[in-house]
């Protein structure tokens, strides 16, 4: 019997395991279907974690040190991707893929969530050179320049409002001519001088060179006139899957309390809805989506699991 399960190896993960184990628990497993990191891996560069400030080092190198670290205490990793977890009595039940069952008496899920792409020719081909799905990253990058936002949901219309202060001009293409988005959200973005919104347009490309992305063409899906704009900055924000398959059971029920969008619903100590399950970074309701803030509600969960498992001795 496992004292922790740990499912998913980004911050959250790695960070939980690293408090957990340190903290004194002789039995924790972390299930990471890949090499643990997490979406930081796929990044090129970090520059708001603090303490960590170095432009010629990517999001891989920045997690390999997080690894020699969070597995020095005892930590243990299975490569292996987790089907499901099931509450068994007192203690849980985790099914691994090929129907292999571990048990264990606590669980903390960090599987994390994964933003959704849009579909446009050149999203794939420039993601990370030029077209990101995240503001708070990414930003400070385009310092002063122009940058093209695609969305209509609360997301896109907060995150342009965001870019907007550090932005020269922001460029909101939505496919409808009405938003998703709160009306207060939407009038605060009128309201900012720098925030263009350009509606009934897709982008129909995303285009550049080796440095990455130039610029995009936009298409009015009304009258199919392409314009084409010279920025290097496009934001995606279509929403997000969070990646909760692990807290289904078998017949797709949440086996603890979810919100509308499939975030998992926990407190400020990062418990669920469920006793000696915990929920923690980006797969959380209200997540900022950063790796200091994962990593902080990994430290958080693993401090609970550890008075949780006091208390059942
Ligand atoms: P994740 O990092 O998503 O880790 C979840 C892990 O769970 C993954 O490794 C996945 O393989 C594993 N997993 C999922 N399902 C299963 C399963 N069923 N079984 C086993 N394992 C599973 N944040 C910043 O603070 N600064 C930045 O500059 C920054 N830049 C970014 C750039 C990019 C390109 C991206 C994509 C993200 C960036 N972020 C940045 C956001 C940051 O990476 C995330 O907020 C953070 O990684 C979330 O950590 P997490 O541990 O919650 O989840
Ligand atoms: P969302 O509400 O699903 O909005 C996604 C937006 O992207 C929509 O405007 C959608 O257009 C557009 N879109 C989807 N697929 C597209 C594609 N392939 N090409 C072009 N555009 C595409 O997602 P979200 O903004 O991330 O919000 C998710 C949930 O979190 C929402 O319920 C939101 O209210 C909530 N949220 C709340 C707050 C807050 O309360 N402060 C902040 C952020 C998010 P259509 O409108 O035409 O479908």
């Amino acid at each position: 019997m496992l004292d922790c399960a740990i499912i998913g190896g980004g911050p959250a993960g790695l960070t939980a395991g690293l408090y957990a184990t340190r903290g004194g628990l002789k039995n924790v497993t972390l299930f990471e279907m890949g090499m643990p990191g997490g979406q930081i891996t796929g990044s090129s560069e970090i520059e708001n974690y603090p303490g960590f400030f170095d432009h010629e080092k990517t999001g891989m190198d920045f997690m390999n040190t997080w690894q020699e670290q969070c597995f020095h205490f005892g930590l243990k990793h299975e490569m292996k991707r987790v089907e499901r977890v099931a509450k068994t009595g007192e203690h849980f039940t985790i099914t691994l893929e090929g129907g292999e069952h571990v048990e264990a008496l606590t669980v903390i899920t960090c599987t994390g969530s994964t933003p959704r792409r849009a579909g446009f020719n050149g999203e794939d081909e420039f993601f990370g050179k030029g077209v990101s799905t995240c503001a708070t990253c990414d930003g400070f990058f385009y310092k002063d320049k122009p940058v093209t936002v695609l969305g209509g949901g609360d997301t896109a219309l907060e995150e342009a409002y965001y870019l907007s202060n550090i932005c020269s001009d922001v460029y909101v293409v939505h496919r409808r001519d009405e938003f998703r988005a709160a009306p207060p959200t939407l009038e605060r973005v009128k309201r900012k001088e720098n925030i263009h919104l350009i509606t009934d347009s897709v982008i129909e490309e995303a285009y550049g060179g080796m440095m990455g992305l130039d610029g995009v063409k936009i298409k009015n899906v009304k009258t199919g006139e392409i314009t084409q704009m010279e920025n290097s900055g496009l934001f995606v924000f279509v929403g997000h899957n969070v990646n909760n398959g692990v807290l289904k059971d078998e017949n797709g029920e949440f086996i603890c309390d979810v919100n509308d969008w499939g975030q998992v619903i926990v407190d400020l100590s990062m418990k669920t809805s469920l006793k000696g399950l915990f929920a923690a970074g980006d797969m959380r309701i209200e997540a900022p989506k950063q790796v200091v803030s994962a990593a902080g509600d990994g430290s958080i969960a693993a401090l609970q699991v550890l008075s949780y498992i006091q208390e059942l001795d």
